[in-house]
């Protein structure tokens, strides 16, 4: 079960609803630059989109302009669904807690703390650093 206070989630939707919304409207500005016939009317389905994912309607149109913006969307569908469904503070690798404060700081994160470290050490972390 979540532990969090309904007034933390409330803020948290808030606070992932506005950056959707910023993403949203962003994407629709390059879209609609872009000037193609098909952007257009890609752009017409985001403007709409209600409660579908944005980030699904474009994820075949992830090029490098708005790849990151895109990624961006889908860790906040991500992070509003799993609100949706109390799993919000749940880690996905150990089913552990993720603290309070690691969400503020990163209200999309999906592991905890101890996971997200393994993780980064496992990709080679300090080993892809170049050692001048
Ligand atoms: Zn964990």
């Amino acid at each position: 079960m979540s532990k969090l206070s309904e007034r933390d989630v409330a803020q948290f939707i808030e606070r992932l609803d506005k950056r959707r919304e910023e993403l949203r409207w962003g994407l629709l500005d390059k879209l609609k630059d872009s000037g193609d016939k098909n952007y257009l009317e890609l752009a017409g389905q985001v403007r709409d989109a209600g409660d579908e994912s944005i980030a699904d309607l474009l994820i075949d149109l992830s090029t490098s302009a708005i790849e990151r913006e895109v990624e961006e969307l889908k860790q906040i569908e991500e992070a509003l669904r799993r609100i949706g469904s109390g799993t919000y503070d749940t880690c996905i690798e150990c089913g552990g807690r993720i603290s309070l404060e690691r969400l503020d700081a990163n209200p999309t994160a999906v592991r905890c703390k101890e996971c997200q470290a393994r993780l980064e050490d496992m990709r080679g972390g300090k080993d892809l650093t170049p050692s001048l």
